[in-house]
């Protein structure tokens, strides 16, 4: 069975006041303990989140950039993370792909590098909504997790977020069955395109308007082996979702 994997997405939210409190409520909490929890943290926090949390609680930092070193003014990369202590980085996130520009081609030397330093690495896809209305969510989220799994040697490093794109920070949380859906086609396609053991031990988490009241419907769902949670996961509100399944 695949370990439930809840990430809380912090985005470019909280300082040291709020974050410290958010991390006081989850290190004192009765966490699931077969399930993997990982807070991502804004990257000038890294090391604030890791010195905090408890041990048994994961950080991830949100991005980072393609080598270990040298003249990119602003990035970080996956050395500085792991000397930090933190354990993960969110890749491909919508916002980095939306906002920022980053392209599919950009995001999968950002994975393979990662997960060569030793990084764990949550890996984003997901659909817009012009995308969904037009009938191409599987083409879309299948050329992205491709672009992914090119660059992908470990998997049990890897986890998938399936996020689509309109669910997003909108409070139009995608139903239990629609998300079901691409996630059961997402793991066909690794099935056919990367291994069946890859398909069956790889964990597949959903993101978009994740609450405390709509976490137990979408993670009982056979395909859906956790959350990746924006804004909620500021929120005393996690621990119910981290405790989805309990
Ligand atoms: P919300 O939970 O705020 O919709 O954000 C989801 C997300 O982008 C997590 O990475």
């Amino acid at each position: 069975p695949r370990r439930f994997f809840v990430g809380g997405n912090w985005k470019m939210n909280g300082d040291k006041k709020s974050l410290g409190d958010l991390i006081n409520t989850l290190n004192a909490a009765q966490l699931h303990p077969d399930t993997e929890v990982a807070c991502g943290a804004p990257a000038i926090y890294l090391d604030f989140a890791r010195s905090k949390l408890s041990s048994t609680i994961a950080v991830a930092a949100q991005n980072c950039y393609k080598v270990p070193k040298g003249a990119f003014t602003g990035e970080i990369s996956p050395a500085m993370i792991k000397d930090c202590g933190v354990e993960w980085v969110i890749l491909g996130h919508s916002e980095r792909r939306h906002v920022f520009g980053e392209s599919d081609e950009l995001i999968g030397q950002k994975v393979a590098h990662a997960l060569e330093r030793g990084l764990g690495v949550i890996a984003c896809v997901g659909e817009k909504l012009d995308e969904r209305e037009a009938g191409i969510t599987e083409k879309v989220v299948f050329e992205q997790t491709r672009v992914i799994a090119d660059n992908v040697k470990d998997w049990s490093k890897v986890v998938l977020a399936y996020e689509p794109v309109w669910a997003i920070g909108t409070g139009k949380t995608a139903s239990p069955q629609q998300a079901q859906e691409v996630h059961e086609k997402l793991r066909h396609w690794l099935k056919a395109k990367v291994s069946e053991e890859v398909a069956d031990s790889v964990r597949i988490i959903y993101g978009g308007s994740v609450t405390g009241a709509n976490c137990k419907e979408l993670g009982s769902q056979g395909d859906v082996d956790g959350f990746l949670v924006g804004g909620a996961s500021l929120k005393p509100e996690f621990v119910n979702i981290i405790n989805a399944r309990a």
